[in-house]
């Protein structure tokens, strides 16, 4: 089982990493539940001293996510946020970051609250305006943190035109790829120097694990966030790294999935009369469509549409019954949220207003069931209102 240079996403998704155990062949990469190993004699060991520092169930996770993102190192944590804290750590106080205004929320307030305090400054952009980022960027910008698409609007960076802009100005590209995830988009393939996912979304896929995961290209990154995950100690644990592997060998086939319901939902939306507006950057409504259809394999499984008033959106979140009302995102089956009162109720009003995040949005994870129930269930639950 040995990956040639020239394997396809799909085949390095499932084999990337893993080779069979060499204690008894299994195939699957076992969950190695141990805090210490045995050593033979003083100084003598197989590479592995103890659990915080290495574990072979972490490596060939990280070595997985390495080869799914095109990058040659990967390391794991205990969350998306702290894979986040710890890119940040390549930071000096001092330094300023140039952000996607519209970033996910935990990742505003480890910057607003926690960064802060250890003199890290931050201005938030529209990154989807490139003009906007290379006005933002002054002589103590040293990253530049994209996300895209957006939570919940989906408004999209064009990634290749922002990684040659901050390269020119010298500036480190970080890009939390949680929403897209690599079978959509590749940020490294487009410049970017450093990319984080929260594994709990799509590449866990099943709703079942929290992680976060640092994919990083430049040598002194690599050796930085190798000393930081163990100095820090916020690593992810085996259990959880085993998940994310069994997660990613169907990426590909959940993704298809995601893309094609999300599709089909996106466009019944947008013919109903009781939705006003639908966010999908598969939609030529989408004021990036074009830019869509060259950054993105297909248009991800995050849909928001609006349906006029609170009251309204109520309705129709109390009204679904296949739909899970809840937040997170990515898993194989279908959740329904309203962002101004559950993932974005820590923003303030007038800052949600500015971003798009209105009362009446709602914003959908396209699951992986049959899009038919999906759809019918949307319909009565349109219907209620
Ligand atoms: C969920 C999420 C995170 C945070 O990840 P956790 O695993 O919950 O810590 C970061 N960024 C994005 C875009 C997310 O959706």
């Amino acid at each position: 089982m040995k990956l040639r240079d020239t394997a396809r996403f799909s085949t390095i998704c499932i084999h990337a990493g893993q080779t069979p155990d060499p204690a008894t062949g299994a195939i699957i990469t076992p969950i190695y539940q141990t805090s210490t190993y045995v050593q033979e004699a003083l100084g003598k060991h197989k590479g592995y001293e103890y659990a915080r520092t290495q574990n072979p169930t972490r490596a060939a996770f990280e070595a997985n996510i390495a080869a799914i993102e095109n990058g040659p190192a990967a390391f794991g944590f205990a969350s998306g946020m702290a894979a986040t804290g710890a890119v940040m750590t390549l930071l000096q106080s001092g330094d300023h970051v140039v952000v996607t205004d519209n970033t996910y929320g935990g990742t505003y307030r480890l910057f607003e609250r926690v960064l802060r305090k250890y003199q890290l400054d931050f201005t938030y952009v529209d990154t989807s305006r490139i003009d906007d980022i290379a006005a933002a960027i002054t002589s103590k910008t040293k990253m530049l943190f994209l996300e895209t698409p957006t939570n919940p609007v989906l408004r999209l960076t064009d990634l290749a035109g922002a990684c040659s802009l901050a390269r020119a100005r010298g500036v480190v590209v970080a890009v939390d790829n949680t929403f897209a995830s690599p079978y959509i988009q590749r940020p490294i393939d487009f410049g970017a120097d450093l990319v984080i996912h929260s594994t709990t979304k799509f590449l866990n896929g099943h709703s079942d694990s929290v992680g976060g995961v640092v994919v990083a290209t430049r040598e002194d990154h690599i050796e930085w966030l190798r000393f930081v995950q163990n100095a820090e100690g916020a690593i992810i644990g085996p259990m959880d790294a085993w998940l994310v592997l069994r997660g990613t060998k169907t990426l590909p086939i959940r993704m298809e999935r995601h893309n094609a319901n999300a599709m089909v939902l996106a466009e019944f939306l947008a013919s109903h009369p009781k939705v006003t507006l639908v966010h999908y950057p598969g939609l030529p409504s989408h004021p990036q469509h074009a830019l869509a259809k060259t950054q993105m394999r297909g248009f991800g499984g995050l849909i928001s549409f609006a349906l006029g008033s609170f009251e309204r959106a109520r309705t129709l979140l109390n009204s679904v019954r296949l739909m899970a009302l809840a937040e997170s995102l990515g898993g194989v089956e279908t959740l329904i949220s309203h962002p101004a009162t559950m993932t974005h109720a820590s923003v303030p009003p007038d800052r949600r207003q500015q971003l798009g995040i209105a009362d009446d949005l709602v914003r959908v994870s396209v699951g992986i069931e049959d899009v038919e129930d999906l759809k019918e269930d949307l319909a009565q639950a349109l219907d209620r209102i």
